[in-house]
């Protein structure tokens, strides 16, 4: 039989979690409702009602999956729920997490947000001890590696397994004894805890659930901390090795709802500087700033206030498409372009325009972006990027393609502005990026995962996974070994 290899390249996931509330599941889908940016091919949620575990998953949007019968047979007063977007093989049911079996301890499920890198020489290893895999998905490693610890207690088994593993990834466990959740000691990905008023904590990717839910934020999980939830209240421990964090600056540019506050700052503030902070590096005489919506959105804001420049909206998107790169198939991605959005003749005609986006990825939204307001009647488009061009891939969550396709990887930005066809096109340095996170001058260490812009992963790989995954083709060490 020929293995599915892990489709561990393409995940970007959202993650919930309730415990000690009477409503846990109709909250989590609430969450998962707030989350489904992150993830829209695929949602579950597991509930345990101290006797018995009850699952719900499906493929579709959240409020498509979850009808009220659906939530009606989630009982119990824990729960924890799923947002998925994966591509080949991933839209499968055995795909959708949460992931849960049954060993040696009871029951036990597990949502996952990010990737993790040594995940197939791990399978390959748990396979040929007699592991039988039901999924595709990179983190059924991690359960399998719980069900064969000799640890006696869970949170133990949870630790021994982690610290196998290498990757960006934030957890939540369901058990007969609680709910636990764990962020990797790089802090690469979101988890923040949450409190309803009225009893029970909540886990979630991003606060915007909170504000839904109505639940107070009490603080960001930290890098490498393990927390329990029980009956009996919180405890938390760090068992990993320190090291210094490596927050995914992305999850800033684009990937999070500008309403949540992720590593203790605010999205939407963070996104309007970096608008601020292009202009003050690619300034551009013009009529007119519009965004590309809605990524765009706060950037555009940014960069028009501060160049005093007349805001507009220019471009109208139909909200009832989903994202264009969270579909599939590249032939859908590009027609998706096209009835998403729309050009207003009536404000661009004649008019010398700049328009903000908040990243280029393979430059093909940006071509037909400035076509379409091009044949609105533009005198000049000038593109500007609120990010550095990302030149090489994510291998910890979020969906970017190949490097091969990145067309910054290996394109100048002058062959990218002839490609997109616009009269001018800018991103944002490296620095001033910096600059409108910290809002303040940048200093040495950033504790930041830049690797998408700058080719540094701050989680080393092996040799054997530099060739794997076709990383810096040009300097892979031939005799270094796993
Ligand atoms: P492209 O046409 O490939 O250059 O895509 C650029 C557009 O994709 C921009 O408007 C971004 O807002 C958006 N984008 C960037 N990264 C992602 C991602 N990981 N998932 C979905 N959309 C993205």
């Amino acid at each position: 039989m020929i293995k599915e290899p892990f489709d561990q390249m393409h995940e970007e996931c959202g993650i919930f979690g309730v415990y000690g509330h009477p409503e846990a599941a109709n909250l989590t889908y609430l969450g998962l409702y707030a989350l489904q940016h992150r993830g829209q091919e695929a949602s579950g949620i597991v509930t345990f009602d101290g006797q018995t575990f009850h699952e719900e998953k499906g493929t579709g949007l959240v409020s498509d999956i979850f009808s009220q019968e659906r939530l009606s047979r989630l009982k119990g007063s824990a729960a924890i729920g799923h947002n998925r977007y994966s591509t080949a093989g991933g839209s499968r049911l055995e795909n959708v997490q949460p992931i849960r079996v049954n060993y040696a301890l009871g029951t036990l499920a597990m949502v996952h947000n990010g990737n993790l890198i040594n995940a197939d020489f791990l399978r390959d290893e748990l396979e040929a001890y007699g592991a039988i895999f039901q999924s595709s998905m990179d983190s059924e490693v991690i359960v399998h590696l719980i069900a064969h610890s000799r640890q006696k207690r869970l949170s133990e088994r949870i630790v021994e397994s982690l610290s196998r593993v290498r990757g960006a990834y934030s957890l939540i466990f369901l058990s007969e004894e609680g709910m636990i959740g764990v962020r990797d000691p790089y802090g690469v990905r979101p988890l923040s805890l949450g409190k309803m008023n009225d009893g029970g904590y909540v886990l979630a990717s991003e606060t915007c659930t909170f504000d839904l839910i109505e639940a107070e934020f009490v603080r960001d999980i930290e890098p490498g901390e393990v927390v329990q939830i029980t009956e009996k209240g919180i405890t938390s421990f760090s068992p990993f090795l320190p090291t210094e964090a490596a927050h995914c600056v992305f999850e800033y540019v684009y990937f999070s709802r500008p309403d949540s506050n992720v590593f203790g700052r605010n999205v939407y503030e963070i996104r309007k500087r970096l608008g601020k902070e292009l202009l003050q590096e690619s300034a551009v005489d013009a009529d007119l700033v519009i965004p590309v919506p809605d990524s765009g959105v706060p950037a555009a804001l940014g960069y028009a206030e501060a160049s005093k420049l007349p805001y507009d909206t220019g471009l109208i998107r139909n909200h009832y498409v989903g994202r264009t790169f969270i579909e599939p198939q590249q032939s859908i991605r590009h027609f998706g372009v096209k009835i998403k959005l729309n050009a207003i003749r009536g404000l661009l005609e004649g008019k010398r325009v700049i328009v903000v986006d908040d990243s280029l990825v393979r430059g093909t939204t940006s071509r037909k972006i400035v076509k379409m307001i091009r044949a609105a009647g533009a005198k000049e488009i000038h593109v500007r990027i609120s990010s550095p061009p990302i030149v090489s891939p994510c291998f910890y969550g979020i969906d970017t393609p190949t490097r091969h396709e990145l067309v910054a990887a290996s394109h100048s930005v002058e062959e990218i502005r002839k490609y997109i066809t616009a009269d001018s096109l800018s991103y944002l340095s490296n620095e001033g990026m910096f600059r409108a996170v910290y809002n303040r001058p940048l200093g040495e260490n950033t504790d930041f995962c830049t690797a998408c812009f700058s080719e540094k992963y701050p989680i080393p790989f092996t040799g054997a996974e530099i060739r794997q995954l076709g990383l810096f083709s040009e300097n892979v060490p031939s005799s270094e070994e796993a």
